[in-house]
């Protein structure tokens, strides 16, 4: 298949060199300067578009999305398939969605999750938005780039269950995070706390399989000085498309809220950029009730 890959950067460069290897015929375009394996690289996103059968976008927000798709759609084919998977707000995917169904394209929303390691190694799951004739035709893309594809519903449905699922990890990683830091203040040994929680009805993933405590559960950012893993001002950015969503939808949302408003002092006032999101807990350790 031509493909069109725009948006080569930490996850859309492993992303696309996957296709590449797996035989298709990519042509890249990125704004910075980009070298991919097996991806012949063009001056412009609508010079990639032209001639493609499938537009892949993996961009930064929903803005720059939105002034991608006004250069893409016009140069693409009727027929071909625009699948954005990059993680943008509700509202942006939709309009794309509409954009694109005006202009007699197919068109899905297919945020993933699973990171730089997922892109890489091709493990990526999406989330997928949109038509059932648009997934058919992005599913064998899914396939490669990633080991499992869920189609959602229809246009924005994938955003949503991307943040709706990010949304529970960063307010469960929160808790698990104030927990330990309470277990410290409380004389419970960690690896106690963990054997019991893991176990019992407080479990989760950021428990079991995410430990924010070093050397206790698996190996987890945590064991390395809470290097990223997935970075705290990543789980901002998807913390604030939910309340945007919730604002829109008239959701109510207060543990969203509050772990939005915790995250946003975390990476913007405390040491939390640059760390991954799991580093909550050395945080809440220096900290007291009053
Ligand atoms: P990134 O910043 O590394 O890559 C974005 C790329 O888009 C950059 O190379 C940039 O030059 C390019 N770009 C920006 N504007 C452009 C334009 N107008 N035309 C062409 N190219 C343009 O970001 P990333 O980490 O690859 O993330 C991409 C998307 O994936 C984001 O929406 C992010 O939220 C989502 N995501 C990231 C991760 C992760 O772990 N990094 C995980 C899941 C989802």
């Amino acid at each position: 298949m031509k493909i069109a890959f725009i948006g080569l950067g930490n996850m859309g460069a492993p992303m696309a060199a996957n296709l590449a290897a797996a035989g298709h015929d990519v042509i890249g375009f990125d704004q910075a300067d980009a070298t991919v394996d097996g991806v012949t690289m063009t001056q412009s996103a609508a010079e990639a578009a032209s001639d493609a059968e499938a537009v892949i976008t993996m961009l930064p927000n929903g803005q720059i999305l939105r002034a991608v798709a006004d250069e893409v759609i016009p140069a693409m084919h009727a027929g071909a398939v625009l699948i954005d998977c990059s993680t943008v707000d509700v509202d942006n995917a939709r309009a794309v969605a509409r954009q694109a169904a005006d202009a007699g394209l197919l068109s899905v929303d297919a945020p993933v999750s699973g990171g730089i390691g997922g892109a890489a190694a091709g493990t990526l799951t999406f989330m997928a938005g949109g038509s059932d004739a648009a997934f058919a035709k992005a599913e064998p893309l899914f396939d490669i780039m990633g080991q499992k594809a869920v189609h959602c519903g229809q246009a924005g449905a994938g955003q949503a269950a991307k943040i709706c699922n990010n949304m529970i990890l960063g307010v469960t990683m929160i808790a698990t995070c104030e927990a330990f830091a309470l277990a410290d203040k409380l004389g419970l040994d960690r690896q106690k706390m963990f054997d019991v929680v893991s176990t019992s009805s407080g479990y989760s993933w950021t428990m079991n399989a995410y430990c924010p405590a070093p050397g206790v559960g698996p190996q987890s950012p945590a064991d390395n000085n809470y290097q990223p893993g997935f970075a705290a001002e990543l789980m901002l950015k998807d913390l604030r498309l939910s309340q945007q969503a919730a604002d829109s939808a008239d959701a109510d949302t207060p543990m969203g809220q509050v772990a939005t408003t915790l995250y946003e002092q975390f990476v913007e006032h405390e040491d939390g950029l640059g760390r991954d999101f799991s580093a909550m807990l050395p945080r809440f350790e220096k900290r007291g009730r009053h």
